[in-house]
């Protein structure tokens, strides 16, 4: 009755295909694991996204922001809540010189070809990681010695209030794979970035050279959600998962992959219990084998 309520009440403001019901999070995670989100809003503009996150809190309906889902791990059992996707309809960029403009559902490798294309360098690293800008601002996404917090300037955030407000980059404490977002309840909207002026055959061969790279070392062509833990300080996790001999050892659909052992794959069936449970083997036997302690950098939701 109650979330029939909250649910008409979504639908007052929202269209028909802004608004799904029992939603499987498999669907929109690259893990393709995760079971069904209570509701899953997709609002097409900013006023309904706004709308959505109020209605939300007035209703006391949990909710959650996705991005691409691309470092995250969704419970079997779902989430009891509103999952709130802002990948896709939040793609508008706009560039002026080196100023960059983009919102925050825009995937960083169309991102980062409209950067080249404009003749701007700075944002080669970042055109292989597969999630959103905003997810990449919330994570400080990072990888072949580039970071997000090397190209941010400020960001436009909406705030537990439903306000828009905007966060100078001293603001946003970005760290090695965290920033304000994780710590305050604020859903990133519009992202301002800097670059500097370069040469776009020079940056397009970066990118080429960055992408075969990534397809050599890393499993991209089986589902997962990146590297599964942060690098701890003065190790690599994926050399001390391969020396505890982990490389390739699975439970149930879930493996250590054979090519990165940093990475977890789902081979066909994976459940989040087996996930977690590989996880937590993992941590368990590099911590008795080498005293290091390993922290997840995927992002789990939901109760398992
Ligand atoms: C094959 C593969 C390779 C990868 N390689 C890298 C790599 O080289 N470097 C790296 O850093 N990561 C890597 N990742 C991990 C992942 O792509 C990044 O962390 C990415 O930035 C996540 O973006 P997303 O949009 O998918 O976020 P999601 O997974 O959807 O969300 C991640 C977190 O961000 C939050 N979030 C998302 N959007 C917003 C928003 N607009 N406002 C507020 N919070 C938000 C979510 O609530 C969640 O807690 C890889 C993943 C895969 C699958």
């Amino acid at each position: 009755m109650e979330k029939n309520f909250f649910y008409n009440k979504l639908k007052e403001v929202l269209t028909e295909s802004e608004v799904k019901r029992n939603e499987p999070m498999s669907l929109h995670t690259t893990f393709k694991i995760g079971g069904k989100a209570d509701y899953f809003v997709k609002p097409k503009t900013m006023e309904h996204l706004v709308y959505a996150i109020k209605c939300c809190k007035e209703n006391d309906i949990p909710y959650y922001i996705i991005g691409n889902g691309s470092n995250l791990l969704v419970s079997d059992k779902g989430y009891r809540g509103a999952i709130i996707q802002i990948y896709k309809n939040f793609n508008q960029v706009e560039i002026n010189g080196c100023r960059v403009r983009a919102q925050a559902g825009i995937l960083l490798s169309r991102l980062a070809r409209l950067i080249m294309e404009a003749g701007l360098e700075g944002f080669e690293f970042a055109s292989g990681i597969p999630g959103t800008l905003g997810g990449a601002v919330f994570m400080n996404a990072g990888a072949y010695g580039g970071e997000m917090k090397d190209v941010v300037e400020a960001i436009t955030v909406i705030t537990h209030q439903g306000d828009l407000i905007e966060l100078p980059k001293e603001a946003l404490e970005l760290d090695y794979r965290s920033s304000i977002l994780q710590k305050e309840d604020y859903v990133a909207v519009s992202i301002d970035l800097i670059f500097k002026e370069g040469c776009k055959k020079i940056i397009k061969s970066r990118i080429a050279e960055l992408d075969d790279l990534r397809r050599l070392k890393q499993p991209i062509e089986k589902p997962s959600a990146g590297s599964a833990f942060k690098r701890p300080e003065g190790h690599y996790a994926s050399k001390l998962i391969m020396e505890a001999g982990l490389k390739g050892y699975s439970i149930g659909g879930a493996q250590v992959s054979e090519k990165h052992c940093g990475f977890i794959v789902n081979k066909g069936d994976a459940t989040a219990k087996d996930v977690i449970m590989l996880m937590e083997h993992i941590k368990n036997t590099v911590k008795e084998k080498f005293g290091v302690e390993l922290e997840e950098e995927i992002k789990l939701l939901g109760e398992e």
